[in-house]
């Protein structure tokens, strides 16, 4: 499985690092034949090439099996024209990955004072609220006058039943329940054709359970009945913000896995964002880029009947599952170790003791 790593800004060199060692050190134990490509994007290339996102990346990206990006520094990104392409929307929308899943539990030892989840929020990653989505060329936000800005939500019927089955498909693996969140008693046509395109897609999957509720009462929800909730299904802007939510009451932010998947293609990628305030400072948790990594392997392993792919994703997740409980963690998880220091002891839990 060719693999291109793009480490991203902020802590992302720290953190992608130990993410790169972990699938190693896999690698090897399980004979998976990982050939990890490593290149650049966001501020290094923008140094180096003048563009976040140099010529020729997407090619070698589209040439290879899978994508990992480290988080990037979105917010820095403003011009297109000046080369400050977010990477994130690039990769997005440029390979079709409509199906950001980003899953939040619960572990043993996290310290965390909030009720024990275990859910999914699926969020749809290609339309929604984004104005760098929405169109062909240009941006869907408009400055009006120097005081009036407009900004346009797109929602089509085919984004959201695709990324409807992709939430259905993944309930029947969890727990047979999938919940839709939306605003449709403001947003009455755009989250009013979501529901229906769920609910539609629902007759497909009789088996699982179905039921919506409204964004903002959802936040509600979930801190105060997380049980309640095994996968969550909803547009993009709404599932960015509750998905953060979701990870800091499993414990971190630090924790937020996701995988960003289309049809023929799959991108790692933590789902928190470049953490300039802890960067360089050896205290990011690299747990959230190791799960999204072995996130991408299931995907792959899956997709093409590859049993080890998946048995080494278990072998990544249980390991951090374990360090978690022992304290070989960051201090966000309750543990005292630096980043570096939390991937030494998970490469040593993950090292094969024969
Ligand atoms: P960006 O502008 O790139 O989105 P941000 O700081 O605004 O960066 P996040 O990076 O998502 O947004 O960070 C939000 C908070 O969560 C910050 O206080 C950050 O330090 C913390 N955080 C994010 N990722 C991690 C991590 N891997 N380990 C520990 N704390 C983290």
């Amino acid at each position: 499985m060719k693999i291109i790593v793009l480490p991203g800004d902020g802590i992302g060199a720290e953190t992608v690092a130990v993410a790169v060692d972990a699938l190693e050190l896999v690698s090897q134990r399980y004979q998976l034949g990982l050939n990890l490509q490593h290149d650049i994007a966001g501020h290094a290339s923008l140094k180096k090439y003048g563009t976040t996102i140099h010529e020729g990346l997407m090619e070698s990206v589209k040439k290879a099996d899978g994508l990992i990006l480290g988080p990037m520094a979105t917010y820095d990104f403003k011009d297109e024209s000046k080369g400050e392409i977010n990477p994130s929307k690039f990769f997005r929308k440029g390979l079709d990955l409509f199906a950001n899943i980003r899953p939040a539990k619960t572990y043993a030892g996290s310290g965390t004072t909030y009720k024990p989840l275990d859910l999914v929020v699926v969020r749809e990653n290609t339309e929604g609220f984004y104005a760098d989505r929405n169109v062909e060329s240009g941006g869907s936000e408009m400055l009006i006058t120097p005081d009036v800005v407009v900004s346009l939500r797109r929602i089509t019927r085919q984004c959201c039943e695709r990324i409807a089955r992709a939430a259905f498909e993944l309930a029947l693996t969890r727990k047979k329940h999938v919940t839709i969140v939306h605003k449709a008693n403001v947003l009455r046509i755009g989250d009013g054709m979501f529901i229906d395109a769920c609910l539609a897609v629902a007759k497909e999957f009789p088996t699982v359970q179905v039921d919506d509720v409204i964004v903002d009462a959802m936040m509600a929800h979930v801190v105060r009945a997380p049980e309640r909730y095994d996968v969550i299904v909803t547009t993009n802007m709404f599932g960015d913000i509750l998905s953060d939510l979701t990870a800091e009451l499993a414990g971190s932010l630090g924790m937020a896995a996701s995988i960003n998947a289309g049809t023929t293609y799959a991108m790692a990628q933590a789902a928190h964002g470049s953490a300039p305030d802890i960067a360089g400072q050896n205290i990011a948790n690299p747990f959230s880029q190791i799960c999204s990594a072995a996130m991408l392997l299931t995907w792959y392993g899956q997709r093409k009947g590859r049993p080890e792919f998946v048995q080494a994703s278990q072998a990544l997740e249980q390991a951090v599952t374990q360090a978690i409980a022992a304290k070989e963690s960051t201090r966000d998880m309750g543990g005292k170790l630096g980043t570096k220091e939390t991937g030494q002891a998970l490469l040593k839990r993950l090292a094969p003791t024969d």
